[in-house]
């Protein structure tokens, strides 16, 4: 493998806790760190129970989740050329997006968030797209995604071929799609897929643009929106990041900030997936600390969030294209994207479900239909 170790040499007690996606830390510190998440991980779970675990009917099962329409948005996505940031092919991209998700319906408001941050190289341009589904509901989840492609493949070993953008047709299409997909069956409010809750789907500009052994260069749109949020006051039960989502034979353990900041629901999204038959896909198995967009939302935002990120379970690398110009549709496989998609969409559905019996009134022949969801 050509993963190196991440420099370890700055101080501050953000840098010694984070690792750049990629850039496992050593051994020895991993596995102290892993001691004491172990531990934290344990008082988490005795003191901050769910608050739908105790309450929660039988599961409804969600709609069932295209993995072809899933596949098709990565190919459209991947049609536009690499989305590298001020570039035609991001931009027409951010468009397609954007007109894609307000077509969802009526009960779906696109907010698109546009900034100039600091980067490496200066300011760059920045356009974040938060997609609010319900966006009347008080109790909500957000799921999120980047869907800006690496500007360069610095994990080529060839020097012309470090200097090209990636296709990201895994690191940054797949997740989109994945939440695309999800978007089109959260039907009208009161109908028979009305998953009862609100979703917030974030799609964020500039996470993959950063040097990397420094971890604070990435992420830059997920950081901007926890810092400045769309809307005062925002507030969502948990969350989920999707990154490279939709790779042969992905496996996706339990990434070690995600169980830090948000331990049940990890544990209810990885049961979830067992019960629908995704297990192999999702093992209870841990995995060391990753800086990805789940971090600001965890330590600026206040909102506890989950990265579902493919990582070996033996070197815990990334895919093997990762940041190579081979991360190309051919690494795409149907069967990871319906894995994440539909236990994602289930986990929604689930959190929903004690809000779809609220509104499920006797009276109302409608609503009552909510809780029939095939
Ligand atoms: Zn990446």
């Amino acid at each position: 493998m050509s993963y190196r170790f991440r420099s370890l040499t700055a101080p501050g007690r953000f840098r010694r806790l984070t690792a750049t996606k990629g850039f496992p830390r050593p051994l020895g510190q991993a596995l102290a760190a892993l001691a004491a998440l172990i531990l934290l991980g344990a008082g988490c779970e005795r003191t901050t129970k769910s608050p739908s675990a105790a309450t929660a009917p039988p599961p409804t099962p969600a709609p069932p989740f295209s993995a072809d329409s899933a596949l098709a948005h990565i190919r459209t996505q991947l049609a536009f050329g690499p989305r590298v940031p001020n570039s035609a092919a991001h931009s027409r991209c951010a468009d397609w997006l954007v007109a894609r998700f307000k077509a969802v319906g009526p009960h779906v408001v696109v907010v698109e968030q546009t900034a100039q941050v600091p980067g490496k190289r200066g300011k760059l341009p920045l356009r974040n797209i938060i997609v609010r589904v319900y966006p009347e509901r008080a109790e909500r989840v957000m799921l999120s995604a980047h869907y800006d492609a690496r500007i360069v493949a610095d994990q080529e070993t060839d020097a012309a071929a470090q200097r090209q953008p990636v296709p990201a047709a895994n690191d940054g299409a797949s997740g989109v799609a994945v939440l695309l997909e999800l978007a089109r069956h959260l039907g009208p409010p009161s109908s028979a897929t009305d998953p009862g809750i609100g979703v917030d789907i974030a799609l964020w500009d500039l996470e993959d643009q950063g040097q990397t052994d420094l971890a604070e260069n990435f992420c830059l749109g997920s950081a901007h929106w926890a810092a400045n949020p769309h809307q005062r006051n925002y507030r969502a039960r948990f969350g989920i990041v999707l990154d490279m989502v939709g790779a042969r034979g992905a496996t996706f353990p339990q990434e070690e900030y995600s169980l830090q900041y948000a331990a049940n629901r990890v544990q209810q999204v990885w049961r979830t997936a067992h019960r629908l038959g995704y297990g192999a896909y999702f093992p209870f198995q841990k995995s060391s600390a990753i800086f990805d967009d789940h971090v600001p939302l965890n330590q600026t935002a206040g909102i506890p969030t989950l990265d579902i990120i493919h990582r070996d379970l033996t070197d815990e690398a990334f895919f093997a294209h990762w940041h190579k110009r081979s991360d190309d549709i051919s690494q795409i496989d149907k069967g990871t994207l319906l894995a994440v998609g539909q236990t994602v969409l289930q986990v929604v559905y689930d959190e929903g479900a004690p809000f779809r019996r609220q509104s499920a009134r006797p009276d109302s022949a409608g609503r009552a239909a909510s809780d029939s969801v095939k």
